[in-house]
């Protein structure tokens, strides 16, 4: 048994829609998928039914952007309570962000002389949590780019010039939040974020796992991973972080997290639950 527990749909910046992800893992043979849109959960009842009549099981998520000293790191929320009213707040808010930097993005490509409109990259969107990934398909879409890559390495980039910063919240903001909505927080892909020197405060914060397996960690990187989170009792989690058909060859099903790691997380989650259940005053 497997699962992937990192994937994007068309309600972030991933271009299969839930149905179609769905299909896709179980073709691959995926035992459990996990929806980890950024800033988002509204794709996680269709996902949940699509698993569900395929016979895989669902665990509800989200990918959260947050920072710790200056770094940009992404915790992932597992096993998160969708109707939360905080949490729904708090998502509402992060949409609003991205959907006010697509407009600073495409302020700063007008001034560059690039005529790109923002209503193109809404519509291509066609979403409530726009990404940098929407821009570059949008300037591809209208031959102002070649490549993806290409609008990135000009325009999108930090540090380039159409790059507008975002606001983020502190990383222990985004564990509390997690934990609020009965969740799990785990650390995305560490190995891309230079994140090891944070990792000792987010321990502090409560962080409860790290993504040790991830399609762009290096065996090396894995492997000190895994070692990290035993030292510290920390779950295990991993996943191909897919985003469709964006980057060529769709990810999903290259990455199998064995499924004992989503029984670890379930326990804990449920383990968290039960606390929590048992310190709030009876009724
Ligand atoms: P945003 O959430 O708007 O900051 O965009 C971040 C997303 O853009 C990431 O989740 C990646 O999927 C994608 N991304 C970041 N850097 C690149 C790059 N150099 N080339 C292609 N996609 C990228
Ligand atoms: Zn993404
Ligand atoms: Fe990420
Ligand atoms: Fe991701």
């Amino acid at each position: 048994m497997t699962a992937d527990l990192h994937l994007h749909t068309t309600f972030s910046d991933g271009t299969y829609s839930p149905e179609e992800l769905a299909a896709e893992a179980n073709r691959h043979g995926l035992n459990a998928l996990a929806l980890t849109d950024h800033d988002t959960m509204e794709g996680c009842a269709r996902m949940a039914e699509a698993c569900e009549s395929l016979g895989m099981e669902f665990i509800p998520a989200t990918e959260l952007t947050a920072e710790q000293e200056g770094i940009e790191l992404h915790l992932l929320g597992y096993y998160l309570d969708a109707s939360y009213p905080r949490l729904q707040n708090e998502l509402g808010k992060f949409q609003s962000v991205r959907q006010q930097r697509i407009e600073d993005i495409t302020d700063r490509l007008n001034k560059l002389g690039i005529p790109l409109e923002v209503d193109t990259v809404f519509r291509l969107a066609n979403c409530h949590a726009p990404g940098r990934p929407h821009v570059a398909r949008a300037l591809v879409q209208e031959g102002f780019c070649g490549s993806l890559d290409e609008a990135f390495e000009r325009f999108l980039k930090k540090g380039k010039p159409a790059w507008a910063p975002k606001y983020k919240m502190s990383a222990a903001e985004a564990i509390d939040l997690i934990h609020e909505a009965g969740g799990m927080a785990v650390l995305a892909h560490p190995g891309l974020s230079r994140a090891d020197e944070t990792i000792p405060a987010l321990i502090k914060a409560g962080v409860d796992g790290l993504e040790c397996f991830h399609t762009k960690h290096s065996t090396y990187m894995t492997e000190r991973y895994l070692e990290m989170a035993e030292q510290h009792g920390l779950l295990v989690t991993g996943g191909s972080d897919c985003h469709g058909m964006s980057k060529g060859k769709p990810l999903v099903g290259t990455l199998k997290v064995p499924y004992q790691y989503v029984e670890s997380l379930r326990e804990r989650a449920n383990q968290r639950r039960n606390e929590r259940a048992a310190r709030l005053p009876a009724n």
